[in-house]
């Protein structure tokens, strides 16, 4: 099951769109490059189980 989510790049500001695969938990995190400067972004994906409503955190790569 996959969903679409906006997010903000940590690193230019930009906001973009990135497929959420819902079936690989309810909490996730990843690296993801930013669509718009290609920079790699510390995603944080947090998934309510009732509505399956998507909050994605961005944060620099460490
Ligand atoms: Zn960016």
């Amino acid at each position: 099951m996959q969903t679409t989510e906006d997010y903000q790049c940590a690193y230019c500001g930009e906001s973009s769109t990135t497929f959420i695969d819902i079936s690989a938990g309810y909490e996730q995190s990843y690296i993801e490059d930013c669509q718009v400067c290609c920079r790699p972004n510390q995603f944080f994906v947090s998934i309510d189980r009732e509505n399956l409503d998507v909050q994605i955190t961005t944060d620099y790569r460490e």
